[in-house]
């Protein structure tokens, strides 16, 4: 494609605040930004409003290819930096950030053409991408400098006039309260904890579930796409978040040790995070209901999602005997021995639910 024609600028309806002092803000278009409250000012980096001073990169691909995906995408357009600088070394990235099946749980949310939806962590942009033509408004918060500037480029060049970046900590969202139909966490959840450590993992994401309950208008939901901590890949020897297999099955003290004992002679690593304790918790279907629950959420809708909820082929909710059916009858087919076997141990009531790879939960605020 070609970068399109600059687009007319279009006021949305986003009431922000000032993360420093809590203040509301003018519109994230006013330039400068500056709180009227503490006189914090936010300026604009990479062409998107940046709430947040830290600069560490975190990212799929490493720093320096990712600032040449940015230049290319300026000069060149967004999808032929891709092409050229992506899809040839990273190919499951390349689908990871320009797939539509990105959005396929949507199906399952009660998006209208009215709702503005918040997509927190939004990473390269592909579901604020995805969801904007469908939604009236979309905003996009993400904290890694570089990844916002790619969306920033990325929604402008393709019209996308509904989507606003802000590049912020979702420990420090510059939001005001009681605005949002719908915010995403794909992906989020078990990372919380790692970039705030004055808590323990749980009560860190407990605080980040509550703060995003209160952004929500009465009626509104999460959606949290995430592991299951006991899924079948995890037994199979699956890297967990640490990188390492095998410690989101071990109780956390358990975990937490063998990090610690790691530290001395081969640290753990995963996407240039290092660990040296266990944060990134993950849970089983029960353990996410009782989180949102204890969070303030009600009507915790919770789905098996398979492959993995990057790529959501099948989702059954639980306890829904007949979907279950379905799937097993009209896309396992034909079957082997092997598919036979899956299937009958399918019908054993809690084993989906225990095995399932992962899951993808709607939640709701009264
Ligand atoms: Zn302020």
């Amino acid at each position: 494609m070609t970068p399109s024609s600059a687009a007319p600028a279009r006021e949305l309806a986003l009431g922000l605040c000032c993360p420093a002092c809590g203040a509301d803000l003018p519109p994230a278009s006013a330039e400068p930004l500056v709180c009227a409250q503490c006189q914090a000012a936010w300026p604009l980096v990479s062409g998107v409003r940046s709430f947040s001073p830290e600069e560490a990169y975190w990212g799929e691909v490493p720093q320096a290819v990712m600032q040449q995906v940015n230049a290319r995408a300026a000069e060149a357009g967004w999808e032929a930096a891709l092409a050229e600088l992506v899809q040839p070394s990273y190919p499951d990235i390349y689908r990871y950030v320009v797939s539509a099946g990105r959005v396929d749980w949507a199906y399952f949310s009660r998006l209208t053409a009215q709702s503005h939806v918040l997509d927190l962590g939004s990473g390269w942009g592909p579901i604020s991408y995805w969801l904007a033509p469908r939604v009236n408004q979309v905003t996009s918060v993400e904290n890694v400098v570089e990844r916002a500037a790619f969306q920033a480029l990325r929604f402008r060049q393709s019209g996308r006039t509904n989507v606003t970046v802000l590049q912020a900590s979702v420990h420090a969202l510059p939001l005001q309260s009681g605005q949002f139909d719908l915010a995403i966490m794909n992906g989020l959840l078990e990372w919380v904890a790692v970039s705030k450590r004055s808590a323990g993992p749980r009560e860190i994401q407990l605080e980040v579930l509550r703060r995003i309950h209160g952004l929500l208008r009465p009626g509104g939901e999460v959606y949290i796409g995430i592991e299951n901590r006991f899924g079948y890949q995890y037994f199979l020897r699956a890297p967990d978040h640490t990188g390492l297999p095998f410690t989101s099955l071990m109780p956390r003290w358990l975990a937490n040790a063998y990090l610690g004992l790691r530290r001395h002679f081969k640290r753990a690593v995963f996407y240039n995070t290092e660990f040296d304790d266990y944060r990134t918790y993950t849970y089983s279907a029960r353990g996410y209901q009782r989180l949102l629950t204890e969070a303030g959420f009600r009507n915790v809708r919770t789905y098996i999602v398979a492959p993995d909820y990057n790529n959501p082929l099948v989702m059954y909710l639980l306890g829904d005997r007949q979907m279950l059916q379905y799937y097993l009858e009209a896309l396992v087919y034909p079957r082997t021995l092997k598919q036979q076997i899956a299937i009958s141990m399918a019908h054993i009531p809690w084993l989906p639910e225990l095995l399932a790879p992962c899951f993808a939960l709607f939640a709701r605020r009264d």
